[in-house]
């Protein structure tokens, strides 16, 4: 088939080092990009070392069915590492960037091992590059040291990198830091191609800051900046959704490899190599860190189409109990149905139970700890997703043509969402606010207001992000011209 791959099989075939964020949505993305390179390799042997924390490894065995899928490949091996956190700690900025600092101390001993194992402990060829996750670039430095070529993926969106990547710009301007609160609804005219409606309040929350010291900012700063330096740039985009974005970014890292939508570009492949995972996962590649309730597809099942509105606020975010209290008011006065994921933990400060909000729930509500999200958003029963704006879940979303509402929580989310709802048009932002009546008005006009005009624009993106996986498009193409780099490398 168009499959079986062009690549010869060399003496000693590619092996590429994985190296993600310890954090659900990088691993997700990143263990997706293994399997694939893998797929769209064909059989020809290219390698795979995963780097995995000790505790996110031992999440994903019990949670998913990644043991058995990964087995079926015999040239991927995950290498489990430390990353420094207490067991089961939560992850927020500071442990975040606790994590960044210790993995930054023992990259260079990590990777040494994986780049010159014990002889008899591997069967492995030499390692012939590193991918590495955008957030920890210091690594780029250290494939320099050992002779070894570094590529960097920022599993966040283009439109998110770019914001990074004029800090300083902004900083020499004088448009940051900004000066409070009422310094945010301020225009900024300095990041090309966001002029106009990029506001500082849609910066990634990392950037807005109001003192230049600020250790985050220093060191997104400087993560970023050094992209430059790598051998390339895979972003999880795809062209038609990013263009201007991309044109930007070129000059600055001129090969860049836009390989997404990841999941849908996996699935493709899946199906037409039939390999698809076993059909109890839903025949998709899980890579859950939290164990997936599948009770809420047969609950999705029971109700009309485009009668649900999906609400998830990824694996980070935090809520107040207030603001959890507004979304469930929210939802409950806008009268549709709803499937909502509360993550364990995720509000540690949960006010008293309202048992009328119980019982509206139990009649038109749906909770769970975890979904198996990609094929929530693909039941035909979802019309809307109210989301945080994390990458992965925009992505998706894009993919899946959902509309949806964004309430943004970190890094780039504010970014992303001032996109849905400015360029690309596929949502509506609720930044910066959680008030009960915002909630249900913005939901109505999801479901039902602006439902025409949103489900059409969305259902556009969705073709476009599959004509960009498909062979002989543009993320098939840069997925094609990255083995190929990578195979050239190894001869
Ligand atoms: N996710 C999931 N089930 C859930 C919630 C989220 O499988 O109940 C997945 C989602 O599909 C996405 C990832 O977790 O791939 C979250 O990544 P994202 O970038 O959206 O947000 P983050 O968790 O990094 O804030």
């Amino acid at each position: 088939t168009s499959l079986r791959s062009p690549w010869p099989v060399p003496a000693r075939p590619p092996h590429v080092v994985i190296f993600p964020l310890p954090a659900q949505g990088h691993v997700n993305t990143m263990l997706r990009l293994a399997e694939l390179l893998i797929l769209r390799s064909g059989r020809n042997g290219l390698c795979v070392t995963f780097l995995n924390s000790e505790q996110n490894h031992l999440r994903l065995l019990s949670f998913t069915d990644a043991a058995d899928r990964f087995s079926e490949h015999p040239t991927f091996c995950f290498k489990t590492i430390s990353d420094g956190l207490p067991p089961e700690a939560p992850l927020s900025k500071d442990t975040i960037l606790e994590m960044m600092e210790y993995l930054k101390l023992t990259a260079r001993d990590v990777i040494a091992d994986v780049i010159a194992p014990p002889p008899t402990s591997s069967s492995l060829p030499p390692v012939t590059c590193i991918i590495v996750d955008g957030a920890l670039s210091f690594v780029i430095d250290l494939g320099e040291d050992i002779g070894v070529p570094v590529f960097v993926f920022r599993t966040i969106s283009a439109c998110g990198f770019w914001a990074y990547f004029c800090m300083p710009r902004l900083v020499e301007a004088g448009e940051l830091p900004i000066q409070g609160e009422d310094d945010k609804d301020r225009l900024l005219t300095s990041i090309p191609a966001m002029e106009g409606f990029l506001r500082c309040r849609d910066l990634p929350t990392f950037c807005q800051v109001t003192d230049l010291s600020d250790a985050f900012f220093r060191y997104i700063e400087d993560q970023t900046i050094r992209t430059s330096q790598a051998r390339g740039l895979i972003l999880n985009t795809f062209d038609a959704l990013e263009e201007s974005m991309l044109d930007q970014i070129r000059p600055h890292c001129p090969n860049l490899y836009t390989v997404g939508p990841l999941n849908t570009h996996l699935r493709s492949i899946q199906l037409s190599t039939g390999s698809s995972p076993v059909i109890s996962s839903g025949g998709r590649s899980s890579n859950s860190l939290w164990k997936e309730d599948r009770s809420c597809l047969r609950w999705l099942d029971m109700q009309p189409e485009r009668s649900v509105v999906y609400v998830s606020f990824g694996s980070i975010t935090v809520f107040k109990g207030k603001e959890l209290t507004e979304f469930w008011h929210g939802l409950a006065a806008s009268k549709f149905r709803f499937l909502w994921v509360m993550r364990p933990g995720s509000v540690p400060d949960q006010d008293e139970e309202d048992d009328e909000l119980r019982a509206v729930t139990r009649e038109r509500g749906c909770i769970v700890e975890w979904a198996p999200q990609e094929e929530v958003l693909a039941h035909p029963a979802i019309g809307g997703f109210l989301t945080h704006s994390g990458w992965n879940s925009t992505i998706e979303s894009i993919a899946a043509g959902v509309p949806m509402v964004c309430w943004p929580y970190i890094a780039e989310q504010p970014t992303n969402s001032r996109f849905v709802s400015e360029v690309w048009k596929v949502g509506m932002d609720m930044k910066g606010s959680c008030d009960r009546r915002v909630i249900e008005r913005m939901v109505g006009d999801l479901m039902t207001g602006r439902r025409e005009e949103l489900a059409t624009t969305a259902a556009c993106m969705a073709e476009a992000a599959a004509e960009a996986v498909s062979q002989g498009g543009s993320s098939w193409d840069s997925m094609n011209r990255l083995i190929d780099d990578i195979w050239t490398m190894a001869s």
